[in-house]
């Protein structure tokens, strides 16, 4: 079988060595005369695939004992909502960092729950940065700043992050979680949806310091509460188990890797390819997020003209490419390198567009 260069957003490319992992475990999980997705999530045998890959979470990001890992479902979008629901406190604003699409769905949301203020926002450059750190203000009683670490669909990325004293920092990082090692105590919150750098869709990953969900509304409905999860080790209802699994997997394969530094420095040798073409390309492809905000998963340029890009798209499927495409919402194009993308796609990536544009400049 030949493996398509798969730069998909999202659901995205997957360890081929964790594929062929979960296939010979598929039918029949550990001798256990069923597959784990027929199993009880009240067995023994999923309460160690939760333990584990809680336990793995922790080890690879170094997540202090202070704070809880909770795998829960919804998506990111969901959090979007249980954010606000769960942290905003009366009278206490929520503030955000306007960085773009995804950005700007967590305020649409967070508004539908109490009062948000924008704390800086990179709208006037079309999103085509992210701001400087000097830029963010917030506001002394913020229930906490929220920014999204990776817009996946601008492609740009912070390359660091601010420090918020006492108010708590919420990060959105569905689309660069693991890509690089984090200080997890400069956070209150993380979240990230699985589909990119952790597994299949279908289950969230929610890293929260234990003080923040203590003292949620009395009236929020169970399911809404992270205390709820907290208390129960994600085992409230019944979980996905077989993506829990799944990122367990993709947890082994990043350990096996070497770890959080290592992926940081395979990403950043993968991307380079890809820079590389578009800077030296003489404007023929056009990098759309300023270079001191460029974003390691997600690549995004564009080309003198639409047809041109369309032409770009359709050669590169013909060629074994898939999700070159841009976002619909913003047109021209993006390559997603997540951490499972292999550097032989990206040299073949990096090849094609050199070819392309020897074709048609
Ligand atoms: N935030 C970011 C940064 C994303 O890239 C995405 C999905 N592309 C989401 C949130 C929404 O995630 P979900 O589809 O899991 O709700």
């Amino acid at each position: 079988m030949k493996r398509a260069y798969n730069f998909n957003a999202g659901p995205a490319a997957l360890p081929l060595e964790v594929l062929q992992q979960a296939q010979e475990q598929f039918v029949d999980y550990q001798g256990a005369g069923m597959s784990l997705m027929e199993m009880s999530h009240r067995s023994n045998l999923y309460e160690q695939v939760n333990n584990e890959a809680q336990a793995l979470m922790r080890e690879l990001l170094g997540i202090p004992d202070n704070y809880k890992v909770l795998f829960l479902q919804g998506g990111a979008s969901q959090q979007f909502a249980m954010i606000p629901m769960n942290l905003m406190r009366e009278g206490r604003p929520a503030a955000f960092v306007q960085t773009g699409a995804w950005a700007g769905k967590a305020i649409k949301e967070a508004k539908l729950i109490g009062e948000t203020v924008i704390a800086a926002s990179t709208e006037s450059d079309n999103f085509n940065r992210m701001p400087e750190l000097s830029e963010i203000q917030v506001p002394d009683n913020a229930s906490y700043l929220h920014l999204t670490s990776n817009e996946t669909i601008g492609g740009t990325q912070f390359a660091e992050y601010p420090d918020t004293g006492a108010v708590p920092l919420v990060a959105d990082m569905s689309s660069d979680i693991l890509s690089r090692p984090i200080d997890v105590n400069q956070f209150g919150l993380i979240y990230a949806g699985a589909q990119k750098n952790l597994g299949p869709s279908g289950v969230t990953v929610v890293i929260v310091r234990e003080d923040l969900i203590a003292e949620s509304p009395k009236s929020l409905p169970v399911i809404f509460r992270y205390d709820t999860h907290a208390k129960q080790n994600s085992l409230y209802n019944t979980p996905p188990s077989f993506s829990v699994y799944m990122v367990g997997l993709v947890l082994k394969w990043i350990k096996s890797q070497g770890g959080v530094s290592q992926i940081q420095q395979y990403n950043a040798n993968k991307t380079k390819l890809i820079y590389d073409v578009i800077d030296q390309s003489g404007g023929f492809y056009k990098g759309v997020a300023q270079p001191g905000s460029r974003s390691v998963m997600n690549l995004t340029f564009r080309m003198q003209s639409e047809e041109l890009e369309k032409l770009f798209v359709k050669q590169s499927e013909q060629e074994g490419f898939v999700g070159l495409k841009g976002h619909r919402d913003v047109g021209g194009l993006r390559a997603s390198t997540y951490n499972a993308v292999p550097l032989e796609s990206c040299q073949a990536l990096a090849q094609f567009m050199a070819d392309f544009q020897k074709r048609n400049g």
